[in-house]
């Protein structure tokens, strides 16, 4: 980038200062990075009612897991029921989903994780708890209580206590991260769909369908889903018309914390992690 590029970048980032080039000040810091590791993860899930992502970090900050709620390796898991309720409970996903903080610390890629902190998307439940104590992780990081009443809740709060090991909640600075894989083309510049008016807009079609999907599909009265998330979302309401550059390039199908806008050339573009759990 010549010099009069790198400028125009830095004014737009918000460093220009009597011509000396400062570090950019937007950057991610650790937490929410991590935090969004975990999100970005759970997208890899199958799960059509749960995406949870788990990510375990050590005390140098570099990442020793990543896990995502899904069934056990080498088990087909078009083969396993998907469904929250149903009159027999073999014919529940529960007996058989590996929770993501369980795959988490499965998938460590160094020799244990003793003294690690585990973020992840949701409280941990109380067989969670058991794994996070006993493979000696020594903080948890979550987004979400939404169970907080369930026994399952309850236990493993007693069991973190009595372990004394700490969990806090996490609280982003920001309620999404937008990742655009067309920034490499355009160091330093921010896309023009960052723009506050964009970025209310962007939000408020966001939040209508993540609603009207739950209130269409997803509430408990529903038939429980019995099969698993597909890779190629085909919820019909869960499309949503995403803006870009003050234009709709495409309706697309959402995921929930998702959402990918292909350009002209089909690349995918847009990735955005939300950090509202619904
Ligand atoms: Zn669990």
């Amino acid at each position: 980038m010549d010099d009069k590029a790198k400028n125009d970048a830095s004014q737009l980032n918000g460093t220009h200062s009597n011509g000396v080039t400062k570090k950019r000040q937007d950057y991610l810091e650790w937490p929410e990075y991590f935090m969004a590791v975990a999100f970005l993860s759970a997208q890899r899930s199958k799960d059509p009612s749960s995406q949870v992502g788990a990510c375990i970090v050590n005390q140098e900050n570099k990442i020793v897991g990543i896990g995502y709620n899904g069934m056990p390796n080498g088990c087909d898991d078009d083969l396993l029921p998907w469904s929250r309720s149903a009159d027999d409970k073999l014919d529940t996903k529960y007996p058989y989903v590996c929770h993501a903080e369980l795959n988490a610390i499965m998938n460590k890629n160094s020799a244990d994780v003793k003294g690690c902190t585990m973020y992840v998307a949701l409280f941990p439940c109380n067989e969670c708890a058991k794994l996070i104590i006993q493979a000696g992780i020594k903080d948890v990081i979550y987004l979400s209580d939404k169970y907080h009443d369930a026994p399952e809740m309850t236990a493993s709060r007693r069991l973190l206590n009595l372990a004394g090991i700490t969990y806090k909640q996490f609280k982003p600075k920001q309620g999404r991260i937008v990742i655009d894989f067309n920034s490499i083309n355009h160091p330093g510049l921010k896309t023009p769909n960052d723009g506050v008016a964009d970025g209310v807009l962007q939000h408020s079609l966001f939040e209508n369908q993540v609603q009207s999907f739950s209130g269409t599909q997803r509430t408990d009265s529903q038939p429980a889903l019995s099969k698993r998330r597909q890779t190629k979302a085909h919820w019909p309401s869960s499309e949503m018309a995403l803006l870009a550059s003050g234009r709709l390039i495409k309706r697309l199908p959402l995921l929930i914390g998702f959402a990918a806008v292909k350009n002209d050339n089909m690349e995918y573009r847009v990735v955005i992690i939300n950090f509202s759990l619904k």
